[in-house]
């Protein structure tokens, strides 16, 4: 029987949606997926940058499933292989050659990873990084960052200034002191760091972030600031952790330790390292890495490096190492969008704050009395998109993932219908 056929038969978006909320805790299994839906959508299929829903209408995506699709969905490179891997036994809990093909080429590309573990989610991965830096340093404290995601770990799950789309710690079953070995400071804020090392420097174990913050829109690292993050830590015997689950494989080849030359001493990298396939990964040089080469510390999971997801990270890697223009054409592509959607606010008077590295771009609406975000008016702009074809979370703190199945001609369209969105929800 045709599983997903006999799904199709039925409903309106809407009628899935609200039908699924009967058997699926809160229609979806991600609470920020619930807030990727203004108006609901169930998804029939998607290829390149579009999607079809369950009536037919037919998409352009710039969410792009948040961000691992570099080579748009259903990319047959990587599809084609890992749907071969599954012919041939895609779960063992052995050694396999692809444990060493895979390894071999997130270490060829990456500037800071000689050795690495293989997990499935940012989350695990990240969970698995702040153990394994406290097992390196004998000491607890991490230093984090305003507004930085790294997944949903207890521990990690601090920030919370972004208007109830991610919980506040001791938010319901959630442990109060969990974060109470968790500093945090706002981003970009270099006084701050110096405070903090000078106070607490001999008891950090790592100081996590996001090397280009994109959760909250994006935000470049100052200048200096991620040199003086290396230089700090360096000093005071602490490590320095990249969460580059966004930034990996998709600012530059070797992520944002190599756009802007600073190495971490740890790695945590996931999305386009799959190509839209669960995997995660973590690493660093040979000797951070030994507390996990001697089982000293602890990591596990019966799907960690399963052999459908290695092939989907060899199949990507592969494709990414023969494509040497791949950055500079996401670089152009990106350019033209900020340019269209630039203008496209422009022409209808409306402000629209777009930040933008690469192929990665936050574009938020602003209120233009108080210059503030404009939470519920992005939500609205969201829904008109929508309704016209195009769609991005209507969240303004998510952004837009380009991919090399976005066209110029798929730019233009994406700001047309931005344009005339703006001028119908103005006012
Ligand atoms: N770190 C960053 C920077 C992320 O953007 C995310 C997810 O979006 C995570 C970690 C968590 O990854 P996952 O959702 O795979 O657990």
């Amino acid at each position: 029987p045709d599983t997903i056929n006999d799904v199709r038969t039925a409903h309106s978006n809407a009628e899935a949606y609200a039908d699924l909320h009967r058997f699926v805790a809160g229609g979806v299994s991600s609470n920020m997926r619930a807030k990727g839906v203004a108006t609901p959508i169930v998804v029939d299929s998607a290829a390149g940058c579009r999607i079809r829903d369950i009536e037919g209408n037919e998409l352009i995506d710039v969410n792009m499933g948040y961000g691992p699709h570099i080579f748009g969905y259903a990319d047959p490179d990587v599809t084609g292989q890992v749907a071969d891997q599954f012919t041939r036994g895609h779960l063992t809990g052995l050694p396999h050659r692809l444990d060493r093909q895979a390894a071999g080429l997130v270490t060829e590309l990456v500037p800071g990873i000689e050795r690495l573990r293989f997990a499935n989610s940012g989350t695990e991965a990240l969970m698995s990084t702040v153990r394994l830096a406290r097992a390196l340093t004998g000491r607890t404290l991490l230093l984090t960052f305003e507004g930085h995601y790294h997944g949903w770990s207890e521990t990690l799950l601090r920030s919370a200034e972004t208007d109830g789309y991610r919980p506040r710690p001791g938010a319901a079953g959630m442990i109060p002191e969990a974060t109470a070995h968790t500093l945090q400071v706002p981003w970009n804020d270099a006084e701050a760091v110096e405070k903090v090392f000078e106070e607490h420097g001999g008891r950090l174990s790592a100081v996590v972030c996001e090397p280009v913050l994109g959760n909250v829109g994006v935000v470049p690292p100052d200048p200096g600031f991620l040199a003086l993050l290396r230089e700090r830590t360096r000093e005071h015997g602490a490590l320095l952790v990249f969460d580059e689950v966004i930034t990996g494989f998709r600012v530059a080849r070797g992520g944002a330790q190599e756009l802007y030359g600073i190495v971490p001493d740890l790695t945590v990298l996931s999305k386009v390292l799959g190509g839209g396939f669960p995997v995660a990964a973590f690493g660093g040089a040979r000797e951070a890495m030994e507390p996990l080469a001697t089982y000293a510390a602890f990591h596990a999971g019966v799907y960690s490096g399963n052999h459908a997801a290695l092939r989907a990270v060899a199949a990507t890697l592969t494709k990414i190492a023969a494509a040497p223009a791949l950055y500079t054409e996401l670089e152009a592509l990106g350019a033209h969008a900020e340019a269209r959607v630039r203008a496209a606010a422009d022409s209808a008077g409306r402000v629209l704050a777009v930040d933008r590295v690469g192929s990665v771009m936050s574009v938020q609406l602003m209120a233009a009395a108080s210059g503030r975000l404009d939470r519920q008016g992005h939500r609205l702009l969201q829904m008109a998109c929508q309704r016209r074809g195009v769609y991005f979370h209507p969240v303004p703190e998510e952004p837009w993932f380009l991919s090399t199945a976005h066209t110029r001609s798929d730019i233009d369209t994406i700001a047309g219908v931005l344009g005339e969105a703006l001028a119908e929800t103005a006012g």
